[in-house]
């Protein structure tokens, strides 16, 4: 087999491009993240790679031959979506990055022709729109931090908020691919069944009044497996192409009323937001840590999930936020207010273990298909990452900068996400915002 592609940069390689060098964007020439926009001049869509305050067109760059010695992947770059590309495989991810990475750095000593091309490829970030870029066909929500499942189980189960399953197997369910959106499209306020307010009384059918968030990461399956073949927990990287943030909007009222006994259903599916960048997982690479370490009193895991290797450095460190932003903060010009900050590192399964779970009984993943982490929050009260743990069911309002308060969202309310990798010697990468505002419900359900 071939070798892959050896890393053209070293963690301190600048970029020619505006902006790759400014720790504050967080693109520089070694996050590199994908995504699919809409053409300003042709309307077209394209896959793009985004690095400082520019995209690089790379359906611009297939055509003009600067990929020209890597024909699948200047077929595959012409694609308006990114599951051609993922399904090249490991090598060729590596083979574009490093194409790339030796296209836009520093002193590349690359034929002029060549520089021009690829400055003719590179269009300003803030004159885009973005689109999903991959073509998801399923989507599947995990339940993989204890701290969450810990505090929504002890709202309904004080004495016993873990179900005894938990320390044994990643709890997963399968979510709904076609309501996944990007970043940036309105979510309106959806209707549906809740709890009869007396037992002698019919269900409520109404606009939801507990709408929350659930700040998760998506990681993109990029490489298929065959039906009946599970993935070994040791191979389960090689599937992974790259994450993003998601997040899960709930409403909470209808997933109370209608989740015994198969889960949540249409207080899910009504809408998903990504993040419209993709972290290739090679960027995310020197952010790798341990998962938080289980406790002596934890039971041993089976042997399909435990992975020495995955237990040292199957996670990744991310600082993850949530932010608020009200319409009457918005119209008075403040920022954003922030909400709770947590860390996939306090996650109790890792990717790997994800993928070796969700396989293990022959089920075939598929390229493009997204696996959830679950609501990630922290050990603390401030790294509640959604609305149900922060305000304990919606039993506590809280009250913001301007004297607002809130139990779950309002109208024209707007959830910003944000994530960002930091560590001494390397750059800071951040990864795309996954920001949505709130419509009004529609004035009658049908
Ligand atoms: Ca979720």
């Amino acid at each position: 087999m071939d070798q892959p592609p050896q890393p053209s940069v070293s963690p301190t390689t600048q970029s020619w491009v505006f902006g790759a060098n400014d720790p504050s964007l967080g693109l520089p020439l070694q996050h590199l993240p994908y995504c699919a926009f809409t053409h300003p001049d042709t309307g077209q869509s394209h896959l793009g790679a985004v690095i400082g305050a520019c995209v690089l067109d790379l359906h611009a760059c297939s055509t003009s031959g600067l990929f020209s010695n890597l024909p699948a992947i200047a077929v595959a770059t012409q694609a308006p979506i990114l599951n051609p590309l993922m399904a090249l495989g490991t090598q060729a991810w590596s083979a574009l990055r490093t194409e790339l990475q030796t296209l836009l750095r520093t002193g590349n000593h690359l034929p002029p022709d060549s520089r021009k091309k690829a400055e003719a490829a590179l269009l300003p970030t803030r004159d885009l729109i973005f689109l999903k870029p991959v073509d998801i066909p399923n989507y599947t929500d995990f339940y993989a931090s204890i701290h969450h499942a810990t505090r929504v189980g002890r709202l309904f189960r004080p004495d016993q908020p873990l179900l005894p399953n938990y320390k044994h197997l990643p709890i997963g369910y399968h979510g709904r691919a076609s309501s996944i959106i990007p970043s940036g499209t309105p979510i309106r306020r959806p209707w549906g069944q809740s709890r009869p307010t007396t037992p002698q009384s019919p269900p409520n059918f109404s606009p939801t009044t507990a709408l929350d968030y659930e700040l998760e990461l998506a990681l993109y399956i990029g490489q298929s497996n065959p039906l009946g073949t599970p993935i070994p927990i040791d191979q389960a990287a090689s599937h992974l192409f790259g994450a993003s943030l998601l997040n899960d909007w709930s409403a909470r009222d209808l997933q109370f009323w209608e989740s015994q006994p198969l889960g949540p259903f249409l207080s899910k599916s009504f809408a998903t937001s990504i993040s419209p960048w993709i972290t290739p997982m090679s960027a995310l690479a020197p952010f790798s840590t341990s998962i938080a370490k289980r406790s002596n009193a934890d039971p041993e895991l089976l042997d399909y999930l435990c992975s020495n290797e995955d237990q040292i450095s199957g996670t990744v460190n991310v600082l993850l936020e949530v932010f608020l932003l009200t319409p009457t903060m918005r119209t008075s010009g403040m920022p954003p207010h922030r909400l709770s900050t947590s860390n996939p590192a306090d996650l109790y399964w890792t990717p790997a273990q994800l993928i070796a779970h969700h396989t293990s009984n022959g089920c075939n993943l598929q390229i493009g298909d997204i696996l959830a982490t679950g609501t990630i929050s922290g050990p603390t009260e401030s790294s509640a990452g959604c609305l149900l743990e922060l305000t304990r069911g919606g039993a506590l309002p809280f009250t913001l900068p301007n004297g607002e308060t809130r139990t779950y969202l309002a109208d024209g309310d707007e959830i910003l996400l944000r994530g960002s990798c930091e560590r001494p010697g390397h750059p800071r990468i951040a990864l795309g915002e996954c920001r949505a505002a709130i419509l009004p419900a529609r004035a009658r359900a049908l």
